[in-house]
């Protein structure tokens, strides 16, 4: 009898294996996130052969931060405003398409663009979580909506999604963004076939005159003081999540606080739990089971957002089972996931917060220039992170973590009279300054600020290879079986190099900054790689005067490859260039003023220092008519755009303030 069930049963095994390693099933390939693939059609020998293959444009122009998903040859990925898109993976013709129809206003609700990180698939069913909040199930052959439910708690809050759902104890699990404007974060899991709520976990704990939600949240009540719940308190789950079948643990990477001066949030100070932490829950119920805090108290944005890998490896002589991550702030921790054990904690970029994490406490031990509220500090890593959302990837064969890292300085200044004024606006409790506007400043932080991919040990703590990089917020990473990472860069290429030394062995041109991460599958016998192309996400909004430098703009669009193609990509539209500038009239006073304005309200969108990022209007480029209706645009706003109304909270002398600093940045940039 055993026999005869054996037989098909380990028929069946070798199908399941054969078809996971063509396809890419899950967001990181497996439930472990590894990113790694097992296919070497492709490989260090073979690469420099690599052409385009296909390529298909997006909707919108807009950051492209997806992982396609593949499953039995169509190719199902997301570009912004969360537009779902099924291709066939072989040649990119469309097979259908699914606008969710996000109302563009919330590209101002979202801190970092209207990106979206991709769409999970499972037994026929596409999920989508859309950035006005909604996780939309689709028919994975027709496109059209099988169920649709609303994640937000709180509508009056910018809650949104950009991260891809996960897939755990057969639910679909999501968190949400917003936590630089104001709001309580949580996870949510629902069924996968009726999109009914399976259970939520809260990550911060509520009003406490009211009850908590689990038990475990009157414990983290504690680390709280002052009545931080009116603020939000933060600790979004906008994207990594992880699941271990073996335990049935979810691990969910949770954000930073609201606001992000802990002083503001929480007066009295505490640890403020579970901010910044990594937290395992029971995936069929949502019960906490252990968390690991990497910032303590955070008041830098230190998101432990980023990406998670599962992965087993001997450690000290002994097999454990770790998770990994290279949290924003700068240390590179692995933890043994069963427990929670703190295994290591070692710097993969500079930090000037901390100099160390104490092995015996798990708790990084501060230094002076932490502490900004009283004068400000140029802090390392930034808000922008040692390393961000881009994934990692861990090859077993070197048994190396590829890390997209970045290293660029943040001026902290806390925002004296900081209130919240709108729960729909920033608020960070931090005074955006901008850079400096002098060019030898400007090139002298420019010349501080780059990437860098490195090659990590996981298990000795430190660095084997590393590929310095001219800029930051380059793309997500691939590792393959051929002896191949694979990483696309901020200036626009896509490249590969060998996972053993770093060697680069090839590149093709993107057109535009790649921060996707590469993904790779097989039909037919041929392997393909695919990244998502597409300027944007937080330092494309902000970070002008980088993508100034790097001389990127924003064309959002699928690429594949494989090799001895040779499809080439149509022409790049030119540059634009400046219009005919008005008279600079006004008085220094003025554009002082006009510069400060500017900062609080505009520049998270419209690029520090109003150098535009080459995603959305760089205003410098303004023409007669539209500085002649600057104003009213500004008060008015403009819906289809996304551009929020400012009447209730600019007033027009000081808008006009604003369109005088821009015109004098229009003319530094004609004098360039
Ligand atoms: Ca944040």
């Amino acid at each position: 009898m055993k026999r005869f069930l054996l037989l098909p049963l380990f028929a069946l095994m070798l199908v399941v294996q054969s078809k996971e390693s063509s396809d890419w099933p899950y967001h990181g390939l497996t439930l472990s996130e590894q990113r790694y693939s097992t296919l070497k059609l492709i490989t260090d020998a073979n690469v420099g052969r690599l052409g385009l293959a296909w390529h298909y444009k997006l909707d919108v122009d807009r950051g492209t931060e997806a992982t396609p998903i593949v499953v039995d040859g169509v190719m199902y990925t997301t570009g912004a405003f969360s537009i779902v898109y099924a291709l066939d993976a072989r040649t990119g013709k469309l097979i259908w398409k699914y606008d969710p129809q996000v109302p563009r206003l919330f590209a101002s609700r979202a801190c970092c663009d209207a990106v979206n990180r991709g769409v999970a698939v499972l037994d026929g069913r596409v999920f989508v979580g859309t950035l006005d909040g909604y996780l939309v199930a689709l028919s994975a052959k027709t496109g059209k909506v099988e169920w649709k439910v609303d994640t937000i708690i709180d509508r009056s809050r910018a809650y949104t999604i950009t991260g891809a759902p996960r897939i755990a104890a057969g639910r679909i699990v999501i968190g949400n963004g917003g936590a630089e404007f104001g709001v309580r974060g949580y996870v949510t899991a629902y069924e996968a076939t009726t999109g009914k709520q399976a259970w939520r976990f809260f990550t911060v704990p509520g009003d406490p005159s009211k009850p908590f939600e689990s038990p475990v949240l009157a414990q983290a009540a504690k680390t709280w003081t002052g009545e931080w719940w009116k603020y939000g308190g933060g600790g979004t789950v906008w994207d990594s999540m992880a699941y271990d079948p073996q335990t049935n643990l979810l691990f969910i990477g949770v954000g930073n606080g609201s606001p992000w001066v802990r002083k503001y949030r929480s007066p009295d100070g505490g640890d403020n739990l579970f901010l910044s932490s990594i937290v395992a829950l029971k995936a069929n119920t949502g019960e906490y089971v252990w968390h690991y805090q990497t910032t303590p108290g955070d008041s830098w944005d230190f998101t432990a957002t980023q990406h998670m890998i599962l992965a087993d490896i001997v450690f000290s002589g002994r097999e454990r089972r770790v998770i990994m991550q290279a949290p924003k702030n700068g240390f590179f921790y692995v933890l043994d996931r069963v427990t929670g054990e703190l295994l290591s904690a070692e710097k993969y970029v500079a930090t000037s917060w901390a100099t160390r994490v104490d092995m015996k406490t798990g708790r990084p031990v501060e230094s002076p220039d932490a502490d900004y509220f009283k004068e400000p500090k140029l802090t390392l890593p930034s808000p922008y992170g040692g390393h961000n959302w881009q994934p990692m990837a861990y090859h077993p064969g070197t048994q190396l973590v590829y890390i997209p890292a970045q290293e660029l300085a943040f001026p902290m200044i806390t925002d004296p009279k900081f209130k919240m004024t709108s729960p729909l606006l920033w608020n960070t409790g931090i005074a955006v300054a901008g850079l400096p506007e002098d060019k030898q400043t400007e090139a002298a932080v420019l010349a501080q600020t780059g990437g860098r991919l490195i090659a990590w040990d996981p298990v000795e703590g430190r660095a084997v290879w590393n590929v310095q990089e001219d800029h930051p917020f380059n793309g997500g990473v691939l590792a393959t079986a051929g002896n191949l990472v694979f990483q696309g860069r901020a200036e626009g290429k896509l490249v590969a190099y060998s996972a053993d030394k770093g060697t680069q062995l090839w590149e093709a041109p993107s057109q535009t900054g790649i921060i996707a991460p590469p993904m790779t599958y097989a039909i037919s016998g041929e392997q393909y790689v695919t990244v998502m192309a597409g300027w944007g996400g937080a330092l494309g909004l902000v970070g002008g005067t980088i993508a100034n430098a790097a001389g990127v703009r924003s064309i959002s669009r699928v690429l594949t490859f494989k090799l001895d193609a040779k499809e080439v990509l149509p022409p790049a539209p030119a540059q634009p260039s400046l219009p005919e500038l008005a008279e600079m009239t006004e008085p220094a006073a003025t554009i002082d003023r006009g510069r400060a304005v500017f900062h609080q309200y505009c520049s998270a969108c419209h690029g520090a220092t109003a150098v535009g990022g080459g995603v959305i209007a760089d205003l410098r480029y303004l023409n007669a008519r539209q500085r002649n209706v600057f104003v009213e645009t500004v008060q008015n706003g403009i819906a289809a755009t996304g551009m929020p109304s400012f009447a209730n909270l600019i007033s027009a002398e000081d808008i006009a303030a604003i369109r005088a600093y821009i015109n004098k940045r229009a003319h530094d940039a004609k004098g360039k």
